[in-house]
């Protein structure tokens, strides 16, 4: 593997950087807050773009994004365990430490370039999970004790029924990273809509003097949006993962058409889901992919509470979720994915706008 860092100069007060560039890179608090306070006080701007690496478009389309706001950009790279659960991929997850280091330094070179930019990006934030969590490896049980942050019920809703730790992982640790670089301004994907609504209302009700900006899904050229996780899908898979998005796309349709009711406009999506699921079941299983829907919402934009119809002056939220399962059959040779192909949950959403009139 290769090196996971340069410096300039040896010695204890060598900087780290990526090779090749001038992004520091930042393993504990104290060197964030040493690093944060000139900042502050010469009114920098700072913004902080949560991740937890195997970086792709997504990703650098939010960086880009802080870039032309902001003064300064720090990119967390951290795999947080307190929001998979017990018997989610946390093992597996992929980490691409040289890749991501890589991706960063050219985007970096990328936005020097361009002249429409405020700032650059200054500093990955890598910590460990003891430098993250002082009090020991955080609790993935539902009952588990420790510092949590909790949004409820907002995080027992859609992700947080079938994920129930999740979003109190994800609410923790971005209280953490926010309370450590102290940014002006958070940048997350609307990829995870109900993230980005529990992180406004983590900001809303702790009074954090934080802007929350969020950006639109990157796709790729077929629909299916951009994720880390795409990778464990293979090739089989990976032709069928567009049938969540394009099932949306028939409810966001049917909304188009005029219809406000959930019934017509949630059945536009199941009638596409119903329907690639019959073809791919009369396919041989050395064919055939199966997956397995987990919910189609139509929510409520501020609370995402399932609504019985879209109130045309405030929109609302489509969203889902469907798990690719394993392939029943492979054939000689084939591309299974990242870790042998395990079932894979997908999700994504569309955004109804409130209409005009
Ligand atoms: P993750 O590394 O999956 O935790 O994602 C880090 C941030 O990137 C989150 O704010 C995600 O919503 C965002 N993100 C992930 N995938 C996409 C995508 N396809 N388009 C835009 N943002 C994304």
């Amino acid at each position: 593997m290769a090196s996971r860092c340069s410096s300039g100069a040896t010695g204890p007060a060598a900087l780290e950087k990526l090779p090749g560039s001038s992004i520091r890179v930042l393993r504990t608090v104290e060197s964030v807050r040493r690093w944060r306070r000139p900042l502050l006080l010469d009114q920098r701007s700072v913004a902080l773009v949560p991740t937890m690496g195997a970086l792709h478009e997504g990703h650098l389309s939010l960086i880009r994004a802080a870039a032309r706001a902001n003064h300064h950009v720090v990119v967390s790279l951290y795999v947080n365990p307190a929001q998979f659960g017990v018997r989610e991929d946390l093992a597996s997850y992929p980490v691409t430490w040289d890749a991501d280091a890589a991706a960063l330094v050219r985007l970096d070179r990328e936005l020097a370039d361009d002249g429409h930019n405020l700032g650059r990006i200054s500093a990955v934030f890598a910590p460990s999970t003891s430098e993250m969590y002082p009090a020991g490896f955080p609790g993935q049980e539902v009952d588990s004790k420790g510092s949590f942050v909790t949004i409820t019920p907002l995080a027992e809703l859609l992700e947080g029924r079938s994920r129930p730790t999740f979003f109190r992982g994800v609410a923790t640790v971005c209280m953490k990273l926010f309370n450590i670089v102290q940014p002006e301004r958070v940048y997350f994907g609307q990829k995870d809509v109900q993230q980005t609504v529990v992180i406004k209302t983590l900001v809303r009700d702790f009074m954090l003097p934080i802007e929350v900006v969020v950006e639109p899904t990157a796709r790729a050229e077929d629909g299916l949006a951009l994720s880390s996780r795409n990778v464990y899908l293979g090739t089989r898979r990976r032709r069928v993962a567009t049938v969540l998005y394009r099932a949306l796309q028939a409810a966001e349709a049917a909304y188009a058409r005029g219809a406000t009711d959930r019934a017509e406009i949630l059945g536009a999506a199941h009638g596409l889901l119903n329907q690639v699921l019959a073809e791919q079941a009369a396919l041989s299983a050395e064919e055939r992919v199966l997956f397995g829907v987990d919910y189609v919402s139509l929510a409520d934009p501020d609370t995402m509470e399932e609504l019985p119809a879209v109130d045309p002056a405030k929109g609302g939220i489509l969203s889902g979720a469907v798990k690719m399962l394993p392939v029943e059959a492979a054939q000689p040779g084939e591309d299974l994915g990242h870790s042998g192909g395990p079932a894979v949950r997908l999700i994504d959403n569309i955004i109804l706008p409130p209409s005009r009139s």
